[in-house]
């Protein structure tokens, strides 16, 4: 059976004390309701990771980070490394989210290289992809979704997939209220499945959690998580409180 997972990809919010409160709510509710099938990620930014860490110990509740660099150290002014977050507790990283692609620069092939080193690092790794507005009015979404994906993670190994989480997010339904419908999530869900299939092979494919991202709120994850494609979901807006968080959580 594949994992079910709800990410919380925090962005830029909250500061140190808001984000050990956060996680420690998240933690509490997840403990409480002793939740066996959800795993429970929260991102918060750098400097409230091992705050996050600390806050979350005693749950099951994993802590992400929301990038990182792939050199080790060295003159990389501003960035984090892979054994750096490890250092403070985290082993697992979001990459390739349309904001970093966007507003960062970041391209098929630096994400690669990325990936490669968070998982040379041991190190999970949720990867975001998704189309633009444009790409889906001229019926590209499939072609970039799967150039996507195929850039920057079909060089590895099938192995590597037992590491890695694939976030569909439709770039035009990210903070904008406008949620993929659940049919075109399992749509491109099942069309992912089968590019990693046709390279990979069935057992490959079926393994991978691929989770959808953009405008999920509680409630209309419980519809979107229904699909027999979607293993869950990468909030953002919704993350940042914990009774919303925590309804999403439920919606399995
Ligand atoms: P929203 O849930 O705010 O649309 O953000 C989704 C997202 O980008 C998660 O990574």
């Amino acid at each position: 059976m594949r994992k079910q997972i709800v990410a919380g990809n925090w962005k830029m919010n909250n500061g140190l004390a808001e984000s050990k409160k956060l996680a420690k709510q998240v933690a509490k509710k997840v403990k409480k309701a002793k939740i066996k099938n959800a795993n429970v990620i929260i991102a918060p930014t750098f400097v409230s990771l091992a705050g996050a860490v600390k806050a979350t110990k005693k749950s099951k509740v994993k802590v992400a980070a929301q990038n990182m660099h792939f050199e080790e150290n060295g003159a990389f002014t501003g960035e984090i490394s892979a054994k750096m977050l490890k250092s403070v507790g985290v082993k697992t990283v979001i990459l390739g989210h349309s904001e970093r692609r966007e507003y960062f620069g970041e391209t098929d092939a630096l994400l690669a290289k990325k990936v490669d080193a968070a998982l040379a690092n041991k190190m999970k790794v949720i990867f975001c992809f998704g189309e633009v507005l444009a790409d889906r009015k001229s019926s590209n979404q499939e072609a970039v979704v799967e150039n996507q994906i195929k850039n920057a993670l079909f060089h590895l190994e099938a192995s590597a997939f037992k590491n890695i989480v694939l976030a569909y997010e439709p770039v035009w339904a990210i903070g904008t209220g406008e949620t993929a419908s659940p049919e075109q999530a399992q749509d491109m869900h099942a069309f992912i499945r089968k590019t990693l299939a046709d390279k990979y092979g069935d057992e490959v494919a079926n393994s991978v959690s691929i989770l959808y991202g953009g405008s999920c709120k509680p409630t209309n994850a419980k519809e979107i998580f229904s699909k027999p494609d979607v293993d869950g979901g990468l909030i953002g807006g919704a993350a940042l409180n914990a009774d919303d968080f925590f309804a999403i959580v439920n919606a399995f």
